[in-house]
């Protein structure tokens, strides 16, 4: 089931990408033209003028006046080139405003690690296969926090799409090679910070699906003692395959307060 989600994401990204292609004379994704491209999609993009709204629900809705999250800042990335070309970044403005003050705030306090994000929504919202949600902008995937003996670890944050089919077992530990583990500390401390920011943007989450077997570990740790007293709420219950689906990022519900 994760090899065909990945699959349909990577087909989603390859449909895109082929009309663009005719569309574009220098349609190389590499290296620095792949930065300027996605610079330039960037900038044609943004929306900094206008208030977003997110009609319906996460999961039968649309969005209006969209703003494009930028694919990189100080301490976070986009986490593949294709999704964010294939228009699969966009998001509500207090959304993207969320997303990154969260990162801003985490570098102020100190946090010495580079984070990634994943899909938003589509430019107009709607289904946006295969995900079931992420249809009104206020649905984000965030990419778990990895660590190596103790110290963060990055090398497997630059799998792009594919990073959707790794799988953790239910220590946390990625099953190909067991001295990477996800950083519980981290996530629950992110998860923390972003509902944070949400209330200064008159919102707050709405719930965070994080694999159940793993949320043990999860409130195991120093910030997770936190988030488990926080009053965010976190799925109880899912189905195996929504669970394994979540292990190698956690998604994240926003609603206005
Ligand atoms: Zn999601």
């Amino acid at each position: 089931m994760k090899f065909l989600y990945t699959l349909a994401i990577l087909l989603a990204f390859a449909c895109t990408e082929a009309v663009k292609k005719s569309n574009e004379a220098s349609a190389e994704v590499i290296g620095k033209k792949d930065t300027t491209r996605v610079e330039k999609y960037y900038h044609s993009h943004v929306n900094d003028s206008l208030q977003s709204t997110s009609l319906g629900s996460v999961s039968n809705g649309k969005l209006k006046n969209a703003t494009l999250i930028p694919f990189k800042g100080e301490n976070f990335e986009y986490f593949d080139a294709s999704s964010y070309m294939g228009g699969r970044a966009f998001t509500n403005n207090k959304v993207a405003e969320i997303t990154i003050n969260t990162y801003q705030a985490l570098l102020d306090q100190g946090i010495d690690r580079r984070f990634k994000v994943m899909e938003f929504s589509n430019k107009e919202g709607g289904k946006m296969f295969p995900h079931r949600t992420h249809q009104n902008g206020l649905s984000v995937d965030y990419m778990m926090p990895l660590q190596k003996e103790g110290v963060p670890y990055y090398e497997l944050d630059e799998k792009g799409a594919s990073h959707y089919l790794m799988d953790f077992n239910t220590e946390g530990l990625y099953t190909e090679d067991t001295t990477v583990s996800i950083d519980f500390n981290m996530a629950a401390r992110h998860i923390l910070e972003l509902d944070k920011q949400a209330q200064k943007n008159g919102m707050c989450i709405q719930k965070v699906i994080f694999n159940t077997d793993l949320k043990d570990e999860l409130y195991a740790t120093e910030y997770g003692t936190k988030l488990k007293t926080s009053g965010i709420y976190i799925t109880k219950n899912l189905s195996k395959v929504i669970n394994d689906l979540h292990d190698d990022h956690y998604h994240v519900d926003f609603v206005n307060l």
